[in-house]
């Protein structure tokens, strides 16, 4: 409850301000009134029976209404303007007076008592230029008139008129002068006191700037997404096309005249905003029918250039007023929106969900111009601002159609990459397996599958730096299968590799996990044995011997091959070498290996010559 009180005196406060500031000091208001409207907003504040509440409704001004062609008489006795009822022509509201005869129209109005404490009246629009009076007192003037009453339009606003308290329920005088196809008020009047009359005005007036900001921010935006897809034609168009109608409702605003007074350069950017919407029109649909564009487009596009051009050709340079072109203009617009829709619709149909978003914004666009059209040439009733529901719907379909371009995009581009990275997988799990396989091949001995020398040297390497690093005995046995060319040269090569291959696994089956075994060169071979003292890696050696000679190779049935081979075995004891001299410490159990073997070569084949290595001295045992 101490709420709304407050809220009531807050609210009368701001409506002192507007009682007592007056019309031309309207910027100085705004803030009240604005505040006033926002107010408004949250109704469940207001009580109209509140004790605060001693404002008088505001009334509509019909049935009151009379007009004359020609002026008032003077009364002789008190120069007064004679009244005599028999010179006007009563009229419910003074729209359009029909039989229009000259530029000037008196109109007569019985002001309503009403206990307004600051009365105002309130006038949508006139056509065009207006005196009032009070009796012979001018009171309010729009426009400039000149000696004979004549004068030239300027603009469109609408009209708040300060009454005289004491002219309430008196009589009051327009003189209007209109050299347009309509003359005398249009839209509505109303009196009151000026801050109601004031309220819903700003109150339609921030609606219509919301409608503005969201046209605008919605070309805007399909104008940066348009940039970004490489769009440029098609967005610039829809992009400046929403400023464009953006621009035309907010000089058709009922605010603009309150931001800055001066109505008729508002109409001049509402006229010409709102002949350029052909333009834009035709440019939006070149841009959309890129690919089959009905020859309906370009010589549309040409002649709203050229009207728009002659219109404003014509009102520089010649008498000519370009409110005038209006009723032309709107005869144009249908013609040429009605054809770009019979052409159009068919091949936007074609383009899918976006062309038929299209077509079915130009149709919101069209019928909601249109009946902005009608009712403002009063073939049907007032019915507000029509035209900006029409223009919001055109601006979201043209930021929505973009919108579903770029979402069909994205689907299309998450399959592909969903498939791309599918392949990418495939051939990176391909390629691994290449490598390794390479790999592989590199370093293994095609024919047995053994390690080749360069693998060996290697490993082996690291094998003997590792074993002085951590003092561990290491063993090389190095062993040439005996007259191997013979076997080649009796049985076959493929006999020969055969025996190389028998041979290779049992090898392989006598050493450790661990140990190097390596197929050195033609018929030689070395093992590296790890972690292995002199003792052990002998018996292994002998044990290998055994199963070699065991080894039978028969590559056709009568024939029984077998083998023996000559085996030189090296064992690395010493604890003191270097770990720096890992290569040639390899090198040295090699070249002592290979001089043990030859040893058994020379002294009868199939046998074993073992040594160690140390310092530089081989112990042969
Ligand atoms: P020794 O007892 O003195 O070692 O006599 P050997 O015949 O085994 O030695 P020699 O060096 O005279 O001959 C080795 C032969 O091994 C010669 C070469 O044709 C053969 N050889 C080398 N590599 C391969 C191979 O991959 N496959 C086959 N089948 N034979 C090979
Ligand atoms: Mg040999
Ligand atoms: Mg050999």
């Amino acid at each position: 409850m101490a709420s709304q009180i407050a809220y009531m005196h807050i609210m009368s406060y701001f409506k002192k301000i507007l009682y007592l500031s007056d019309y031309q000091s309207i910027n100085s208001i705004n803030l009240c009134a604005f505040l006033l409207v926002v107010a408004q907003f949250f109704p469940t504040f207001v009580q109209a029976d509140s004790p605060l509440d001693v404002t008088v409704q505001s009334q509509h001004l019909t049935g009151n209404w009379y007009y004359s062609w020609s002026a008032p008489q003077t009364d002789p006795r008190d120069a007064q303007w004679n009244d005599s009822p028999s010179r006007w022509t009563a009229i419910d509201f003074p729209a359009d007076l029909p039989d229009k005869n000259g530029n000037v129209v008196w109109l007569r109005l019985d002001v309503p008592q009403g206990g307004w404490r600051d009365p105002h009246i309130y006038i949508s629009s006139i056509d065009l230029t207006v005196q009032v009076f009070e009796n012979r007192n001018l009171i309010y003037q729009f426009g400039d008139f000149a000696a004979d009453g004549s004068s030239q339009f300027n603009g469109w606003p609408w009209h708040i008129i300060p009454i005289d308290k004491g002219s309430l329920g008196k009589t009051i005088y327009f003189r209007v002068f209109s050299d347009y196809p309509y003359i005398g008020l249009s839209g509505e009047a109303l009196i009151g006191n000026k801050a109601e009359l004031l309220a819903p005005i700003y109150q339609r007036g921030i609606i219509g700037v919301l409608f503005v900001t969201l046209v605008c921010l919605a070309g805007l935006m399909s104008m940066s997404i348009g940039i970004v897809k490489n769009d440029h034609s098609l967005a610039v168009a829809t992009g400046v096309m929403s400023v464009d109608l953006s621009l035309m409702m907010f000089a058709e605003n009922e605010l603009s005249q309150v931001l800055y007074y001066d109505p008729l350069l508002w109409r001049y950017v509402a006229a010409f905003s709102y002949f350029l919407v052909p333009v834009f029109l035709s440019w939006v649909l070149w841009g959309w029918l890129k690919q089959k564009r009905p020859f309906i487009i370009l010589p549309a596009l040409l002649c709203s250039v050229g009207f728009v051009g002659v219109t404003a050709g014509l009102t520089i340079f010649t008498e000519f007023s370009f409110v005038n072109a209006y009723p032309f203009f709107d005869m144009f617009f249908i013609a040429v929106v009605l054809l770009l829709l019979v052409f159009c619709a068919r091949p936007l149909n074609h383009v899918g969900l976006q062309g038929q978003v299209v077509v079915f914004s130009i149709v919101a666009l069209f019928v909601s111009l249109v009946v902005d059209m009608l009712s403002a040439h009063g073939f049907i009733q007032w019915v507000g601002r029509t035209g900006q529901w029409g223009l919001v719907l055109f601006a979201i379909a043209s930021l929505s159609i973009y919108l579903i371009k770029d979402w069909r995009q994205q689907v299309v581009l998450s399959i592909l990459t969903n498939t791309l990275e599918l392949q990418v997988e495939e051939r990176t799990k391909e390629l691994q397996e290449s490598k390794s396989k390479l790999e592989k091949l590199a370093r293994e001995d095609f024919l047995t599958g053994l390690l080749n020398r360069r693998a060996f040297m290697e490993q082996a390497a690291k094998e003997v730096a590792n074993a002085v690093r951590h003092k561990r005995p290491l063993s090389l046995v190095l062993f040439d299968i005996d007259f191997f060319k013979t076997i080649n040269d009796q049985y076959g090569h493929a006999t020969g590799d055969e025996v190389l291959r028998k041979l290779s696994v049992v090898a392989r089956k006598q050493c450790r996990e661990g140990d190097l075994i390596c197929r050195y060169g033609g018929e030689e071979f070395v093992i590296l044995l790890h972690a292995t003292m002199p003792e052990d890696a002998k018996n292994l050696v002998e044990r290998l011997q055994r199963h070699i000679n065991d080894l039978v190779i028969s590559p056709s049935e009568d024939v029984n091959i077998t083998v023996t081979a000559s085996f030189g075995l090296v064992s690395l004891v010493d604890e003191n070498h270097n770990v720096s001299d890992a290569d040639r410490l390899l090198a040295r159990l090699l070249s002592s290996a290979d001089d043990a073997m030859y040893n058994v070569k020379k002294t009868g084949r199939n046998g074993i010559e073992s040594c160690v290595l140390q310092g530089k001295k081989n112990t042969l045992q």
